[in-house]
């Protein structure tokens, strides 16, 4: 009985998989928000290295990997895939259950699979500084973490209420040298707007990538950094699944459904996308990705053409969202707290390719506490989301009496966390409804935009 799946340097994939060649239709054009015309790789040059720009609409299905960048994520590459037998003896599931572990990576998630290479081509750019957002702390630690490794400067603006929750998430992006500004701040335009109505504001992601990107199109040096949504991203997070399929073939198995968590949907796209390529060749996977109900952007959103940011300055994708200023309740998973969600995975949910569900943040720690007890990983709060859909999926799996192998992405640990598993434990952990009322009313100010 193997439990833990090891792939040696060699195995860590020379080239990521871009999903754009392969989708049901064209993508919608990503618009300007000042022109309301489709963006032009100028418009984009202020805040993006060319490079990047390219990767975000290329239709060549490979793109090979830059050996510094390999260079790199050999220190944790390959991830190891584990089985979770004793998880599915506490269930006492048929089901075979594998997780894919990003927690091993130096900042304990996936989002180093894109801030490394992010870095890199900003560096071979000639770009001093970037600036960027982060809402639990997980993308601004390791973009921190990235420019430490090629000597930029970094500016990460931190979702308010995330800075309280998260005090040590700040610490680790200090320690690698980071810059770290409280969200909304005094520091830029849109951020003096937001504290102007409401100087209590918790913060969104939205309000901090207005910040990020405003500091960035404001200073020729700096470029600017986005931890997730964009296609440049998905397809730095395919490391996941490309690895993940060797994983599961030296198992001897293929997943009957893949699951992930799903903020702005990077680690679902890293994670299912190599997976819903083998569809071609007659491969039945299914895919499930998992949100939180206090912010369920697949599951109650609309598909359409909104603002990546609250102050309308970021371009404008058509993609399923909450409105572009709705600002989602505190949860504990504050890496899942965005209103939009990627282009890629939107259209592809919106072709019924791919299929969603929301929790509720109380049912996705009593999921992670009986992971941790069974596989001793203290999942991320983020993660707790798949490793809830993934124990749902084997106890349906028991009552139907049905084999079923799932794998489920545990994209990071959860060891700075401990204040949430702490209000959990105590029993103090709030869930939240359902925002209907605040987000049909964000959904009344989408842009009109007629392409
Ligand atoms: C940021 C984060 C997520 C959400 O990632 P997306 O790519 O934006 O969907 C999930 N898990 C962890 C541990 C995170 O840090």
């Amino acid at each position: 009985m193997q439990t833990k799946i090891l792939l040696d340097e060699s195995h860590i994939p020379k080239a990521w998989y871009n999903i754009i060649p392969d989708l049901p239709g064209p993508l919608a054009p990503v618009i300007n928000p000042r022109t309301l015309q489709p963006v032009t790789p100028d418009d984009l040059l202020p805040i993006f290295p060319m490079a990047l720009i390219e990767q975000e609409v290329s239709t060549q299905r490979w793109i090979p990997i830059p050996d510094e960048v390999r260079d790199i994520y050999r220190s944790w590459r390959p991830s190891p895939l584990f089985r979770a037998y004793r998880l599915e003896q506490a269930l006492g599931t048929p089901a075979k259950i594998y997780y894919k572990y990003e927690g091993v990576s130096p900042a304990g998630s996936h989002k180093p699979n894109s801030a490394i290479p992010q870095a890199w081509y900003n560096k071979q750019a000639g770009i001093r500084r970037l600036a960027t957002e982060t809402g639990a702390g997980q993308w601004g630690s390791s973009l921190a973490l990235a420019c430490s490794l090629f000597g930029l400067e970094c500016t990460v603006y931190m979702v308010k209420v995330s800075c309280t929750q998260k005090p040590y998430r700040r610490s680790m992006m200090q320690l690698w040298g980071a810059e770290v500004i409280p969200s909304p701040s005094e520091f830029t335009n849109a951020g003096r707007t937001i504290l102007a109505h409401d100087p209590e504001s918790p913060g969104s992601l939205g309000i901090a990538i207005s910040e990020a990107v405003e500091d960035a199109a404001s200073h020729p040096d700096t470029n600017y950094a986005l931890g997730s949504v964009l296609n440049h991203v998905c397809l730095h997070q395919t490391v996941i699944g490309l690895e993940a399929k060797e994983q599961m073939a030296i198992a001897g198995t293929y997943p009957d459904v893949v699951i992930a968590c799903c903020g702005g949907g990077s680690n679902f796209a890293g994670l299912a996308f190599p997976f819903i390529a083998d569809r071609a060749t007659g491969k039945q996977v299914r895919c499930l990705a998992v949100e939180p109900a206090s912010c369920p952007t697949l599951t109650k959103g609309v598909y359409a053409f909104d603002y990546g940011d609250t102050a309308q300055m970021a371009p404008i994708a058509m993609m399923y969202t909450l409105g572009h200023d709705f600002v989602p309740p505190g949860i504990h998973a504050g890496g899942l707290r965005y209103h939009g969600e990627s282009p890629l995975v939107s259209q592809l949910y919106h072709a019924g390719a791919i299929e969603a569900k929301a929790y509720k943040q109380t049912a996705c720690f009593e999921g992670a506490l009986l992971f941790a007890r069974s596989e001793g990983i203290v999942p991320a709060p983020e993660s707790s989301h798949a490793v809830r859909a993934a124990i749902d999926e084997a106890v349906l799996a028991k009552e139907e009496g049905k084999e079923k192998t799932i794998l489920f992405g545990l994209s990071g640990h959860g060891q700075l966390d401990m204040g949430a598993y702490d209000a959990y434990l105590s029993g103090g952990l709030e869930d939240y409804e359902y925002p209907e009322a605040l987000i049909r009313a964000s959904l009344e100010r989408l842009p009109q935009v007629n392409v």
